[in-house]
């Protein structure tokens, strides 16, 4: 049980809102409904309003929201306990329980803290034709998860639990009722000009020349994610080095275009109208 929690517990990188790219809408809610674990818990219990405890981030892969998460914890100085949930099915029947219960006393333990709880979906994985929960861990594994939610006392436990997924339709409903993970936030593909902040953000931690054009580059890249765009960067670094290798080795505007030509979007139009 242990290891479940050893592996998977981590310190947040520092992951601040301002090294991620585009997302406005999602940081703007973010904030929004984090501010009580920036120390306005007091404030809130005065004013009669319960806080957020449980949160969903759903939307296409790579589109930044372990980023988000991080950045959650790492602007309200709080400890962050990352979990995947398709280690976390693994254990045996009985034992995935217990680390769920590990996971939450340590997170009050800890707190305050963010649970981040990532690929939330696998949980839901198998289901018979009639749409029915499968295999019997799994069916109590959701049990323990909605019971722990429950127990949260969000605000002075000063835990905040934080799921993520890319299949929002996978997801019980039962464990999105209000009290449990009941703000949904939907990180989208990024526009036109949040690909351009993506950019500007990627080249100004690289090696750059300053004739690229970002809105070219943002123009050509339409339903890119922000990990497609981390993967254009290093496409273009390694054209750059082709070009010329050594220590003064600059990415230009071109080796831009040349990594474009190879590259597409991980998401597909289909893949994304789902959402
Ligand atoms: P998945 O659903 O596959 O787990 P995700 O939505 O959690 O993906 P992240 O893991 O947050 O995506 O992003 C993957 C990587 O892509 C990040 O480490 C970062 O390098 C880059 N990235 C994604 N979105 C952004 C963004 N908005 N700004 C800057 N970098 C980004």
């Amino acid at each position: 049980i242990g290891s479940v929690i050893d592996r998977t517990a981590e310190r947040p990188e520092t992951i601040k809102w301002e090294d991620i790219g585009g997302l406005n809408d999602a940081k703007r809610d973010l904030k929004e409904c984090t501010l009580w674990m920036q120390g306005s818990y007091e404030a809130y219990k005065r004013l009669g309003a319960s806080p957020t405890k449980g949160l969903l981030l759903y939307g296409p892969p790579g589109t930044g929201k372990t980023l988000l998460a991080k950045a959650i914890a790492t602007e309200s100085s709080t400890n962050f306990l990352a979990v995947s949930i398709p280690e976390l099915i693994k254990g045996e029947v009985g034992e995935s329980e217990k680390a769920v219960a590990r996971i939450f006393a340590t997170a009050r333990r800890c707190s305050p803290c963010v649970v981040f709880l990532d690929e939330l979906e696998a949980i839901f994985g198998s289901r018979d034709t009639s749409g029915n929960l499968g295999q019997k861990v799994e069916f109590h594994l959701i049990t323990q998860l909605m019971m722990e939610l429950d127990l949260l006392n969000g605000g002075s436990d000063m835990v905040l639990v934080v799921a993520a997924t890319n299949h929002p339709e996978s997801i019980d409903r039962a464990i999105l009722r209000p009290g449990r993970l009941d703000q949904h936030i939907y990180v989208a593909l990024p526009t036109m000009e949040e690909r351009v902040s993506i950019l500007k953000l990627l080249c100004s931690k690289s090696n750059v020349t300053d004739d690229i054009d970002l809105e070219e580059l943002a123009r050509m890249t339409e339903r890119f994610t922000g990990a497609d765009m981390q993967a254009l960067l290093r496409k273009a670094g390694l054209c750059a080095l082709k070009r010329q290798q050594g220590l003064q080795t600059v990415i230009q505007h071109q080796d831009f275009l040349t990594a474009i030509t190879s590259l597409k979007a991980s998401v597909s139009e289909e893949q994304q109208l789902r959402y």
